[in-house]
């Protein structure tokens, strides 16, 4: 790491920059997380238009792997505080919002929506054998694997979501998808929305790759930096979720980190799920710097966008995919 400090500080040495007095010296090192390359601004300003964090981040990029970040990271320390204050709005349940939720995904409506919207958590793929879901919550995803035939066990860091798995029969280890050794290997992991969340995100493939049999399986979706959306809607694009998403991958960063972490036949397809399309839309109408945007919980706005995102803007959502500019990375991939 400190070697990766130096060369990185190296480069900025060596570059002029406008805003700088001459003969100053750049104090800040910036690194890429994957090659350690040096960075450079992408987009600044930019706030938490969820849960009301209060702050304003950056996103910076690689000039080497053109891997996009926020920058600068966050501690763990800071992460974990983040995490247990404002995520899911502090562990929200009960709400109208939420029981809405739950019912819709255990419902046969579910299956046909996402049939016809795009499956973001690769609930549709039928198969056998022991899959880990990697950052598995309160179980929801499990439930799903299960009945499509799989063997099924979770991998979550927050104990009282992993609590909330066990209770309802699921194998649920408690641990972090850096450090997670598992007794038996799996023939498929799927991180769901969950790899741009990492600080490191090579160590969760390098961990996951050790955690798979010969010929297993990894299953990753995560937002798509090159999306349309994010041209659309500017600042208030919802993936850009910070402070809590650290990279922002496109087709091309994700598959030179699948293969350098041992995967090969990496297979890439996108989609636009209308919810993405309707966060970005009420983060953009109602997200206020510093206060929670609760408008995000509004079950009748949600819907009512939803489905016009998803039948009005129809042709738009599957234009954006046929050009590499979906709003989401689904990604599958063989362990090399
Ligand atoms: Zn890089």
């Amino acid at each position: 790491m400190q070697q990766a400090v130096v060369k990185a500080s190296e480069r900025e040495s060596t570059r002029t920059r406008a805003d700088e007095p001459a003969g100053s010296r750049v104090r800040e090192v910036a690194a890429c997380l994957l090659c350690h390359g040096a960075l450079e601004k992408s987009i600044g300003d930019l706030f938490d238009a969820r849960f009301g964090v209060v702050g304003s981040y950056e996103v910076w990029r690689c000039l080497d792997c053109g891997l996009e970040q926020i920058y600068p990271v966050p501690t763990p320390a800071e992460l974990g505080r983040l995490y247990e204050s404002y995520y899911n709005f502090g562990g929200e349940r009960g709400t109208s919002y939420t029981r809405l939720r739950e019912w819709f995904f255990s419902s046969w409506l579910y299956r046909i929506w996402i049939f016809l919207d795009g499956d973001i958590s690769f609930h549709r793929r039928k198969g056998a054998g022991r899959l880990l879901d990697a950052g598995c919550n309160e179980g929801r995803g499990l439930r799903i694997y299960a009945r499509n035939g799989f063997q099924v066990e979770g991998l979550e860091l927050n104990p009282t979501a992993a609590a909330v798995a066990r209770g309802a029969g699921f194998t649920v280890h408690l641990g972090d998808t850096t450090d997670f050794t598992a007794s038996a290997a799996y023939d498929v992991v799927v991180l769901s929305n969950v790899l741009e969340h990492a600080p490191d995100p090579k160590k969760v493939l390098l961990n996951v790759r050790g955690n798979l049999n010969a010929g297993g399986q990894l299953w990753i979706s995560c937002p798509n930096s090159r999306s349309w959306l994010r041209r659309v809607f500017g600042r208030s694009w919802i993936n850009w979720h910070v402070p809590f998403h650290i990279s922002h991958f496109s087709t091309e960063t994700l598959q030179r980190l699948l293969t350098d972490a041992g995967f090969q036949n990496v297979e890439t397809q996108q989609i636009t799920p209308a919810l993405w399309v309707t966060q970005s839309c009420i983060a953009r109408l109602f997200a206020r710097q510093g206060r929670k945007n609760r408008q995000l919980r509004n079950s009748f706005l949600t819907l009512f966008l939803m489905i016009f995102a998803r039948f009005g803007l129809f042709p738009a959502l599957l234009l954006g995919n046929r050009r590499g500019r979906g709003d989401c990375l689904l990604v599958v991939a063989t362990k090399a």
